[in-house]
């Protein structure tokens, strides 16, 4: 049942929801200033059920913004505090690239070793060839000439990882209400939000609201009376007027049901996430052309074979989020295109395309204006995390928040700050062809 009000009400049981809500609750009891009994988590479905129990679950550290790569770190530190409760695979992440993208990759790779993220960079097209080879005897991409190898990272299983997160939470005696919508907020003439509407009720707020809402963002930010269309000063000065704040992207995904112990390294080990762009013609097993330009795939091995996907594509306009994810829109020619990828990178992969089964993975993710996340208060009392679709990876974005909600500083929150778009403290962009790194 609804209580009548809470001290602190978080909207979403996803990742975010609840890696704040579990942290928050540690906080409170830490410093002697409640406990998760303070916590009220709202969930209009059930915790898992938005992009947090769909995602592919890699967890890597490779980004191009200095912002992006420290949180990450601190992420992994979670990732890597309760690998069994979180349902976390250490097993190193590899991202191989063609020249235009070895200066990023080269970057990203000092920054790693400036901060102790432990990894190796390889360059040159022959290194980067017996370096995979070494791991996997039958690697064959071509045009590769970048190989940065994630030591830490790999991946979690989705929607383990968040019950894992839930009994966490709840056994801090946070109490997460699944099938209740908010519906709006009542706003005060000071900007503060006083009470959480919801379609089982109202919820007074006694002190905070943390709306972590993943691809629904756009819903819970008109519902704070915020935007739709910003100006955005760039980093040169220049001011882009009436840009949308929103946009959706598909995720394309599926998967190749193989025995996954035959996805091995030589020595028989797991092997590592492996995100794969290159320029090289992808022709299928047939020889027919898939592509002559840039493409890339990300793949990894899961429970029933080898899971991945490929480069997003924008939507026009809106879309119909409910019932998520059913509404994806994948390219039909995305099974042809991830399969030739695969058989691509490792002959070990050849004629797997009658294995392709189109799983419940891919899905629509909510993008901001500048396509990384605004961590902020949007309102006096109102916390969002909107996380641009960056985010099963950033489980400690929660153990941050909880940090401010109680009243510290957090570093490596602060570039993410909404305010970023009227000053043109942008974040730099890569020469990846997605939209997340
Ligand atoms: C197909 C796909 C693959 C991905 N793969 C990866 C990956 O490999 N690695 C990675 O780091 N990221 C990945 N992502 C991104 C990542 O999944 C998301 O960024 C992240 O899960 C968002 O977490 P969240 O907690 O903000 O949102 P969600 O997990 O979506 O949780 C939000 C919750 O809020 C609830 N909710 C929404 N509106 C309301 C409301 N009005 N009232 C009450 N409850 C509400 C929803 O039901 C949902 O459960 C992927 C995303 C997709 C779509």
């Amino acid at each position: 049942m609804l209580p009548s009000n809470a001290p602190y009400v978080v909207v979403g049981a996803g990742i975010h929801g609840l890696s704040t809500a579990f942290h928050l609750a540690r906080e409170l009891r830490s410093r002697g200033l409640g406990s998760g009994e303070d916590i009220v988590v709202l969930e209009k479905t059930e915790p898992g059920a938005g992009a947090s129990g769909i995602a592919c679950g890699v967890v890597r550290n490779n980004y191009f913004q200095p912002a992006m790569s420290e949180l990450m770190q601190a992420c992994v530190e979670v990732w890597e505090s309760d690998p069994a409760v979180y349902h976390y695979n250490s097993v190193g992440y590899i991202a191989l690239g063609p020249d235009i993208q070895e200066p990023d990759l080269v970057a990203t790779y000092e920054r790693q070793e400036r901060i102790g993220y432990r990894s190796t960079l390889i360059t040159g097209e022959r290194k980067v060839d017996a370096h995979m080879k070494e791991l996997f005897p039958d690697w064959r991409a071509k045009g590769v000439t970048a190989c940065l190898h994630e030591h830490q990272g790999g991946f979690a299983f989705n929607r383990d990882s968040v019950l894992g997160l839930l009994g966490k939470a709840e056994a801090e005696g946070v109490r997460v209400l699944s099938g209740v919508t908010v519906t709006g907020f009542d706003i005060r003439g000071d900007g503060t939000v006083g009470a959480v509407v919801t379609d089982a009720g109202r919820l007074g707020v006694g002190e905070q609201v943390v709306v972590a809402p993943g691809p629904w963002a756009k819903g819970l930010w008109r519902a704070l009376e915020l935007p739709d269309r910003i100006d955005v000063r760039t980093p040169s000065g220049e001011l882009a007027r009436d840009l949308p704040m929103w946009t959706y992207w598909n995720l394309q995904e599926g998967e190749i049901v193989v025995d996954p112990g035959s996805f091995a390294t030589a020595d028989g080990g797991p092997p590592p996430v492996i995100h794969l762009d290159t320029d090289a013609p992808l022709e299928t097993d047939d020889g027919a052309l898939v592509t002559d330009e840039l493409w890339g795939i990300y793949f990894k091995r899961d429970r029933h074979g080898v899971q991945g996907g490929a480069a997003p594509l924008e939507v026009d306009g809106d879309v119909e989020l409910d019932p998520y994810p059913s509404t994806t829109d994948v390219d039909p020619t995305f099974p042809d295109m991830w399969c030739a990828a695969l058989s691509h990178a490792m002959s070990r992969f050849e004629g797997c395309r009658p294995s392709y089964r189109r799983a419940r993975s891919g899905g629509v993710g909510a993008f901001t204006v500048d396509n990384f996340p605004v961590f902020d208060y949007m309102r006096p009392n109102v916390y969002t995390i909107l996380d641009s679709n960056h985010g099963y990876k950033m489980i400690g974005v929660g153990r941050e928040v909880a940090r401010v909600i109680v009243g510290e500083h957090s570093s490596l929150l602060y570039p993410f700050r909404f305010e970023r778009f009227a000053t043109g403290d942008l974040h730099p962009v890569s020469h990846s062809p997605y939209p997340w790194s």
